[in-house]
């Protein structure tokens, strides 16, 4: 059974025109970073609210601490796994197009990935809340919490999206213009359940796109749009994709 749905896969893949990727949590759990939903993630043991635009206003320095735990003690030290220096590979080739990603851990670029449409922003980089500066975010002194801006001495925020803030439109439209051009997306590691990040699959489907989905549970996806489910972890399964079309 699984055999013939990579079979099955490698085929839509070889005739592809245009694919892309679409990753959620579930990619970069092999590089230890734990995924926000879900029974063990980061949201059953933090009060998500510190994402909160209005609260993290409010309450800055609070926000920061936690901030700061979640994403730079700990996130800090994750490495890309196989499954992300695959699709780096991929798109030198010319093989693949793009990858859309809701993570905001930066191992996409890390694994050699150049064209990658951010959704959800990137923690690597900071904005300052009153002058729009942005800098990178091994230049920021942790210990001087909340984060000042160099230039102006305002509120600096992690540039990623947070609850109640718009995707970054550049994202946006190239998601969107990869999901309408793709004959083929491969969805690794999203459940499918924040919007509307979601529909970026759904539309590619829409638009008669193959979906490949590889994750080890079923999803939102699964029932609705996914064509070939493999039901494993994102590096094992890329390395069967990898090993079949490009071995000899
Ligand atoms: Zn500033």
């Amino acid at each position: 059974m699984e055999d013939d749905l990579i079979e099955k896969s490698v085929e839509s893949l070889r005739h592809s025109k245009y694919t892309f990727a679409f990753t959620g949590a579930g990619i970069s759990v092999e590089s230890g970073v734990p995924p926000f939903r879900g029974k063990n993630g980061i949201w059953s043991k933090y009060d998500p609210k510190v994402l909160d635009l209005d609260y993290f206003y409010a309450n800055p320095l609070e926000a920061w601490k936690v901030i700061r735990e979640i994403f730079y003690d700990y996130f800090g030290k994750a490495k890309p796994n196989p499954a992300h220096s695959i699709l780096g590979e991929w798109e030198q080739k010319g093989f693949l197009k793009c990858v859309v990603t809701q993570n905001i851990d930066n191992l996409h670029q890390a694994g050699g990935s150049k064209k990658v449409y951010e959704f959800h922003g990137n923690a690597q980089k900071m904005i300052c809340t009153k002058c729009s500066y942005r800098f990178p975010a091994d230049e920021v002194d942790f210990d001087k919490l909340p984060v000042a801006c160099p230039k102006c001495g305002g509120l600096v925020k992690p540039d990623f999206v947070f609850f109640g803030e718009a995707i970054p439109s550049d994202a946006y439209a190239g998601s969107l213009d990869a999901a309408r051009n793709a004959d083929v997306c491969i969805v690794i590691g999203s459940l499918g359940e924040v919007m509307p990040a979601a529909m970026i699959p759904m539309e590619a489907k829409r638009n008669g796109a193959t979906i490949i989905e590889i994750n080890p549970e079923t999803t939102n996806f699964t029932n609705q749009i996914t064509d070939y489910h493999l039901k494993m972890g994102a590096s094992d399964a890329m390395k069967i994709l990898n090993d079949k079309l490009f071995s000899n």
